[in-house]
C-alpha cells in the first residue's frame, strides 16, 4: 500500500492525458508553454478562483531525463509508491542526448533491474566491449595499421549502445502505464519547499512542498520523498548550497552523423581482403563498429558509437593538452580527428551531422546526495565525472538503487543509519574514479602505460563494483561496512599506481625511442588472469553478505598481486633489469608509498642478488627466485621499446629521474637486454626482454 493510501489519488493532469495520448498516436513531441503565459494563466485562475490541482504523493522526482525516468520505473517495479515527475521541458526530448555507452552495472541495471531486456535488444545494438586504438608506426592511414587493445570475447553481461531518446521515449512509455505514474511536462515556476527530518513515530511524515505551473494551471501538494534528477538543471543542489567543485577540467565535442560508420571499412583493402586478414586470428569476427571504440592520444580520444541508422562521434580532452579552439564545432573537431587518425577522412568529412552538441567543462560534483529528511539527488544533478569507461549509467544505476531503498526504509532510525552508510558508497563510487580521470588522463598517449592503467581499472570494477551490485549487495547493511574497509584499503594503491603510471608515461617519453616500425600489437586484455579472475565474479550470484565477503578478500589480494606486477614490470623495463620481476624484487613493493623514481628502482634492484648490480651474470641472476605471477609477463613483450641513444632527460625533481641517472640506466640496454634474456633462459626469470625473444 502506498503510504498515502487514497491519498495518493490519481486524478491525472491535462500533461499525464497528453503524453498518453503522444504514445498512442504517435504524435511528436508536446510543444512546451512559456512560462509568462502559465504566469498569466494561474493569475486567470486566481481571478476567477479556480483552485489549484492537488497532488499528494509519495516521491516527486524533478526532472524525466535518464536518471529520473529510470528511478521512476524502479520504484514502480519494486514498491507501491506514487510517483509525480515533473519536468520543464515537453517529453521525451526531440534533440539527440548525449551518453549512450552502458557497461556491465548500467547495462545490467537497463535490463535486468529495470526489465528493459526486450526493448534494449530489439531497439539498440549489444555492445561489442570497449577498443582502444592507437597509431602505430604507419601513421594511422588505415584500420588495419592501428595498435589495438582489445577484449575479444563477448561479456557474459550484456551491455548495448543505446539511442538515448528512443530509450527514454521507452521509459516514458512504460511507466506512464502505470496508475501509481502522473507527468508534467512541460512545467515551468517549480517550487519545492523541503522540511526537515521526521521526528518521532515513522507514520507521523514530515513532508515537503510543491507547486509548479503545468498546461496553463497550477498543481500544489506534498510530497514524502523529493529527488532531484534534474540533470544539469541542479535544482536542489543550486539551491541548498551542495555545488562543489570537481579536479576534472575536461571538455568535450560530439556530433551524431548519418548512417553506420564501419571503422573496419576505413581502408584501401577490398571486402575479401578484410575478411581473411591473417591477424583476424588473433582478432575474431564480430564486428568493431559495435564497440565503444577509443582512439586514442596524450590527453585525448575519439569515440565512436553506432546507433541504429546513426553513428555517434565525440572527442574527450584534457584542456590542458587539446586545444579547445581546433574543437570546438562539430566540423572543426572532425577535422581535427582527421588530421591525428588520417583514416577518418576516408569518410567522416562526407557524413550529414545530424546533431551535435559540447561542453567546455563537464565534470560535476556535490558535497551530498542522499538525506535522512528525504530528499535525494541521482544522475547528472548530483555527480558525474568523465565518459570515459562510461560511468554516467552506473552512478545512475547505484545511486537510484540507493535511493529507492531509502525511500523503502520507514523507520526513521533504520533511514538514518542507511543514509550515513549510502552516502560513503555513494562517494567511494565517484571518487575511485578521480586519480583515472584527474590525475593520469595523459596516459591515453600510450598503448603500454594506457593497457595497464586499463586492466587495472577494469579489474576494480569487475570485482568492486560489479560484483557487489549483481548481488544487491550495495543496499546490504551486513555488507557494506565491510566493502567499505576492503574499498579503503585499496584506495591510496589506486592513487598511487595512477600518479605511478603517470610519470612513466612522462619518462618513456624522454627516455625511449617511438613505437619502432613493423606489424601493430594488438593485446587482449584478458591475457591479465587478474582480469579473468575478476569477470569470473560474474558468475557469483545470489551470495549473502557473509558468502561475498571472502570473495572480496580474494579479490582484494588479487588486485594487489596486479598491482605488483605493474609496478614490477614497469621496474624492469625503466631498469632494464630482468630482477624487476623477481620474488625479492616484488615482496619488497610497498604500495601505499608507491613513487616513481629510477634511481630508487635502480637502488634496490642493485642490493639483490649479491650486490650484482645492473649487469647481471648468468651466476647472480640464477639465484634469484621468480615471482609466482598469475600471468605470462612474456605477454607485455610486444611492448619493448628502444631507448634515445642521446638523452635529453626531464629535470630533477620531478619524479622521472635526473638526466644522470637516466644516462646510467640508459647506458645499460644493449648489454642489458642480451645479457637478461640468455641469463634468464638459464635461470627461468621471467624478463622483458626474453620473453620478447619467445613471441613470434
Ligand atoms: C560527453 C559526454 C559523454 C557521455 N557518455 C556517456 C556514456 O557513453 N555512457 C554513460 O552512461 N554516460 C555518459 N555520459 C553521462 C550521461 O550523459 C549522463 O549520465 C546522463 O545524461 C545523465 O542523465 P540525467 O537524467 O541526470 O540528466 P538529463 O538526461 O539531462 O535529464 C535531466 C532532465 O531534467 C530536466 N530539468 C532540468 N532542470 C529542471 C528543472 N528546474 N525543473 C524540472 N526539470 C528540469 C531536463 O529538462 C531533463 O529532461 C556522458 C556525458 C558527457 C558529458
Amino acid at each position: 500500500m502506498s503510504e498515502l493510501g487514497e491519498g495518493g489519488n490519481r486524478e491525472r493532469g491535462l500533461s499525464g492525458r497528453a503524453a498518453e495520448r503522444f504514445h498512442a498516436e504517435g504524435i511528436e513531441g508536446i510543444e512546451g508553454i512559456e512560462g509568462i503565459q502559465a504566469s498569466e494563466a494561474v493569475e486567470r485562475d486566481l481571478a476567477e478562483g479556480v483552485e489549484p490541482i492537488r497532488k499528494d504523493v509519495d516521491v516527486l522526482i524533478i526532472g524525466g531525463g535518464l536518471a529520473g525516468l529510470a528511478l521512476a520505473r524502479q520504484l514502480l517495479l519494486r514498491s507501491d509508491k506514487q510517483v509525480l515527475l515533473v519536468d520543464r521541458r515537453a517529453l521525451p526530448p526531440t534533440k539527440q542526448k548525449v551518453g549512450e555507452a552502458t557497461v556491465q552495472m548500467s547495462g545490467y541495471y537497463y535490463a535486468r533491474v529495470l526489465e528493459m531486456e526486450e526493448h534494449l535488444l530489439c531497439e539498440h545494438y549489444m555492445k561489442y566491449n570497449l577498443r582502444f586504438y592507437w597509431k602505430h608506426s604507419a601513421g594511422g592511414e588505415r584500420y588495419e595499421d592501428l595498435d589495438q587493445s582489445y577484449i575479444r570475447n563477448l561479456s557474459n553481461i550484456v551491455t548495448y549502445q543505446l539511442d538515448r531518446n528512443v530509450f527514454e521515449a521507452e521509459l516514458l512509455r512504460v511507466n506512464l502505464e502505470s496508475p501509481r505514474f502522473e507527468l508534467y511536462a512541460p512545467a515551468t515556476e517549480l517550487e519545492v519547499e523541503l522540511t526537515g527530518p521526521a521526528a518521532g513515530d515513522a507514520r507521523d511524515l514530515a513532508r515537503h512542498r510543491f507547486r509548479f505551473v503545468s498546461s496553463e494551471r497550477e498543481v500544489a501538494g506534498t510530497a514524502a520523498w523529493v529527488v532531484d534528477a534534474s540533470g544539469r538543471g541542479r535544482y536542489l543542489a543550486r539551491r541548498q548550497g551542495l555545488i562543489t567543485q570537481s579536479p576534472i577540467r575536461h571538455g568535450a565535442t560530439w556530433c551524431w552523423v548519418e548512417g553506420l560508420v564501419d571503422i573496419e571499412r576505413l581502408t584501401d583493402l577490398d571486402a575479401p581482403e578484410v575478411r581473411k586478414r591473417r591477424d583476424r586470428s588473433a582478432l575474431g569476427h564480430v564486428p568493431a563498429f559495435l564497440a565503444t571504440n577509443h582512439f586514442c592520444g596524450e590527453g585525448y580520444w575519439f569515440w565512436t558509437i553506432p546507433l541504429h541508422g546513426k553513428t555517434s562521434l565525440g572527442l574527450v580532452y584534457d584542456r590542458s593538452l587539446v586545444p579547445r579552439e581546433e574543437v570546438a564545432t562539430p566540423a572543426a573537431m572532425i577535422d581535427w580527428v582527421c588530421r591525428q587518425y588520417p583514416m577518418f577522412a576516408r569518410d567522416l568529412p562526407r557524413r550529414r551531422i545530424v546533431d551535435w552538441s559540447g561542453f567546455k567543462d563537464f565534470a560535476l560534483d556535490s558535497s551530498q546526495t542522499l538525506s535522512a529528511a528525504r530528499w535525494a539527488m541521482c544522475g547528472e544533478a548530483c555527480r558525474f565525472s568523465d565518459p570515459l569507461y562510461s560511468p554516467g549509467g552506473d552512478l545512475i544505476s547505484v545511486y537510484n538503487t540507493l535511493i529507492t531503498d531509502a525511500i523503502l526504509t520507514a523507520d526513521p532510525v533504520q533511514l538514518a543509519s542507511k543514509v550515513r552508510l549510502y552516502e560513503q558508497v555513494a562517494r567511494a563510487v565517484y571518487d575511485s574514479y578521480l586519480p583515472s580521470f584527474a590525475v593520469s588522463y595523459a596516459t591515453l598517449g600510450d598503448q603500454e602505460t594506457f593497457t595497464l592503467r586499463y586492466v587495472w581499472e577494469l579489474t576494480v570494477y569487475f570485482s568492486f563494483f560489479v560484483f557487489p551490485f549483481i548481488n544487491d549487495l550495495f543496499t546490504d547493511r551486513q555488507f557494506v561496512p565491510s566493502f567499505l574497509r576492503h574499498f579503503a584499503r585499496l584506495g591510496p594503491t589506486n592513487r598511487n599506481l595512477h600518479a605511478f603510471l603517470a610519470a612513466y608515461f612522462e619518462w618513456k617519453k624522454a627516455w625511449l625511442e617511438p613505437v619502432a616500425a613493423g606489424p601493430p600489437r594488438h593485446f587482449d586484455f584478458y591475457q591479465f588472469a587478474h582480469l579473468r579472475a575478476a569477470a569470473e565474479c560474474f558468475y557469483q550470484v545470489g551470495l549473502s553478505a557473509e558468502e561475498a565477503r571472502p570473495v572480496l578478500a580474494e579479490q582484494l589480494e588479487n588486485l594487489e598481486d596486479l598491482a605488483r606486477f605493474i609496478v614490477a614490470h614497469v621496474s624492469a623495463a625503466v631498469t632494464g633489469d630482468p630482477r624487476a620481476l623477481s620474488r625479492e624484487f616484488v615482496e619488497g613493493i610497498d604500495l601505499r608509498r608507491l613513487v616513481f623514481d629510477p634511481a630508487a628502482m635502480t637502488a634496490r634492484i642493485a642490493g639483490i642478488s649479491s650486490g650484482a648490480g645492473n649487469g647481471a651474470n648468468a651466476a647472480n641472476t640464477a639465484k634469484i627466485a621468480p615471482y609466482p605471477w598469475r600471468l605470462q609477463p612474456a605477454s607485455m613483450a610486444p611492448f619493448r621499446q628502444a631507448r634515445r641513444a642521446a638523452q635529453e632527460g626531464p629535470e630533477a625533481g620531478d619524479g622521472a629521474g635526473t638526466p644522470e641517472q637516466g644516462a646510467e640506466t640508459a647506458a645499460l640496454p644493449a648489454a642489458t637486454a642480451a645479457d637478461a634474456a640468455a641469463t634468464a633462459a638459464e635461470a627461468k626469470v621471467p624478463t622483458l626482454a626474453a620473453a620478447g625473444a619467445e613471441q613470434p
